[in-house]
Parts: C-alpha cells; structure tokens; sequence
C-alpha cells in the first residue's frame, strides 16, 4: 500500500514534468490521497458599481442589488480541500505529509488566494447557472465557480492541524471546528467561512448570491460528522445544510466510497450511487451535482448510471475551462489549486493570483 501510493506520487511528478494534460495529471494525482484514507470499504480591474436606488425595487431586499450583465464565454472553475492551520504539523517529512503539500493548500493561502480573485475581477457564480450557459456577473468582472472536495473531515486529517467538522455557531454562522493541545474552538480558517466573510465584504464577489458547491462522500460521515446513527448528529447535519443552502452554498455528491469511476464496473457504480443517495436522502435531500473523485471520467454508461440517479450536472478535472453538454449531463471541468499548481503553474494561474505572493511562508520547496 505505501509503495502504490509513493509510486502515484512519483508518476504524477513525472507526468507534471513533461506537461500531461490536466485530466491525466489529475487523474493520477489525487489517488495518492485516495490510497492514503484507504481501510474503509486577464480581465478587467475591480471596479465600484453603482447600488441602485432602494425606490426601484417593488420588494425589499436583505443585499443590495449589483447590476448584472449577462457573461459570454467559458466559465473557470476551481477546486480546494479542506483547509490546514498550522503548515509544520500537516507538511511533515512523511507519505502522509508529502500528500498534503500536493494536494492541500492552507488557510494562509486561501485568504490571499480569495484577496487575489476579488482583486483580479473575478465574481463566483452558481454551477447551475455555468451549466446552463446563463451566467450574469457584475459589470466588468469575470464568473468562477469555486467548488471544495472531500467536505468529509477524514480520519487521516487527525493530528494534522485541520478542522474537525462544520458547525453553527450561536448566531447561526458557519465555522469549522478546531481541536489542539489548548482545547475545542471555532475558528473561520476553513473554506466556507472565508468565503462568506469575503463576499460579506466585497458584495461584487458573488453574483446572485452564489459561493460553491461543497462535495461529500459518505464513507466517513458527512461535514465531519462521523456517527450519523445518532439522531443529534443528524439533527446539526440537517441544521448545517439547511443554513449552507441558504447562504449559496450547493450540495454535491463525491460518490460515497470515493470510488474511481474510469475503473469501478457499473455494478460497483451502482452499488455506490445507492449508497449515497440512501446515506444522503434524509440529511442533504436531493442534488443533481457530482464531482468525479480524482476527477476519473466515467464510461459512457457509467455517466449515463449517474445521470439517471438525478446528477445532470458533473465536474471533472482539467486547467482548462470546459463545459460539455452530451447525452443529458453538463460536465464542467475545474482547476486543482493546491501544491502541485504553485509549483508547475504559476503563469497560468497569474490572471487568479499570484502564486509567489500567496504561498505560505511554511510550505516546503
Ligand atoms: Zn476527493
């Protein structure tokens, strides 16, 4: 098992080397992470925009209103893990700590990498919108649809200096929750909290109040609720969804057992697909969005099988913006920001961020 996935790693160092396209490098590159939790079964500046005046709106409004125009063209997609706090407890010398380093970024990052998109004009928008071709954004700006993999809060993140589990605190927001030597604490350095705070701040980050799609598997509970036989634990996941859907935030699946769609049979798809959609039924409620674990594209049919279970709406992996319509699904791809994309491709990420100003002072070279 350690030298499969060290020898993932190693391919995936080669491939990069001699440019693979992204759906290969992808492909490859996110099994080392799979392997790792096995034992389960150029634009535009920013610029202000007028609000209009509250007296031409017939209802009130909680936001005020940013005039949209509609966006023609391909629309960028991006994707994260959940996120790490302390960089020298989750960047060790190991598998494990190579594998984060790859494929994880921190929670410094994340705050200069979302401070760089909202600086170089870019607004996020709903995936069903993308998937439809009737993205708006503000004047001037550009659509990105942000998504977060593995919103799971593994086993194997334990002692690594990320969040535990999504929750709400007393006012009804979302935090992560954070556990260290000094006790239990809620804290924003996690995806979903950084993005709400951003688009608090900057109204023009979010078109029609979208923020991303968050993509669970069901292996290991759900939002780092790992016990969902108990009622309570149930009771904050209905809680936390309910608050989540109703602050833009879209619910995907990532099949349950993070399963690799290019090899499963469709026997095993199936099974799979069930299985998620049994865990998920009562506690998520229905989606029609997947994202492809290690972004594997599935068979025709396996697409089809999934397409039939209700997901018309897929996401792969490519560094290229994508949206493929075929046989009744939309696939959009997305880029893996992560360790792996600072090191191999800081021009192509140059019109997002600027990878030598984001990198965490405590990422290994
Ligand atoms: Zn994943």
């Amino acid at each position: 098992m350690r030298r499969r996935w060290l020898v993932t790693v190693l391919t995936v160092v080669a491939l990069a080397a001699v440019g693979a396209t992204g759906g290969v490098l992808a492909k490859l590159h996110y099994g080392g992470v799979r392997i790792v939790a096995a034992g389960r079964p150029a634009g535009p500046a920013p610029q202000p925009t007028s609000v209009p005046a509250p007296s031409r709106s017939p209802s009130p409004s909680p936001a005020p209103a940013v005039p949209l125009v509609a966006w023609h063209g391909p629309v960028e997609g991006m994707f994260f893990h959940p996120l790490i706090l302390v960089p020298e407890r989750a960047f060790t010398d190991d598998q494990l700590g190579h594998g984060f380093a790859h494929y994880f970024v921190t929670a410094h990052e994340f705050r200069a990498i979302l401070d760089g998109l909202w600086r170089n004009g870019w607004t996020l928008v709903d995936a069903h919108r993308a998937a439809a071709g009737t993205v708006m954004v503000p004047v001037g700006r550009k659509p990105l649809v942000l998504s977060e993999d593995d919103v799971n809060y593994y086993d194997y993140f334990a002692g690594r200096a990320l969040a535990k589990r999504l929750v709400l605190d007393p006012s009804g927001n979302v935090k992560a929750e954070y556990a260290d030597a000094s006790g239990i604490r809620l804290t924003d350095d996690d995806v979903v909290p950084l993005v709400d705070e951003e688009v608090a701040r900057h109204p023009e980050f979010s078109a029609q109040g979208a923020k991303g799609v968050l993509a669970v598997t069901g292996y290991e509970g759900l939002f780092g609720e790992k016990d969902l036989t108990d009622p309570a634990a149930r009771q904050r996941v209905r809680a936390l969804v309910a608050r989540l859907r109703a602050t833009g935030w879209l619910i995907a699946s990532h099949t349950y057992g993070h399963i690799d769609l290019s090899k499963d049979s469709l026997a095993a798809v199936a099974r799979d697909t069930s299985r998620w959609l049994a865990l998920t039924r009562d506690l998520i409620g229905p989606t029609d969005l997947l994202i492809y674990p290690f972004g594997a594209r599935p068979s025709t049919a396996g697409r089809a099988l999934l397409r039939d279970a209700g997901f018309r709406i897929q996401f792969d992996i490519d560094v290229t913006a994508r949206r493929l319509a075929v046989d009744g699904v939309v696939v959009l791809s997305r880029r893996h920001i992560d360790g792996y994309a600072f090191a191999g491709q800081p021009r192509a990420l140059a019109k997002f961020f600027d990878v030598a100003a984001v990198i965490d002072p405590d990422r290994p070279r």
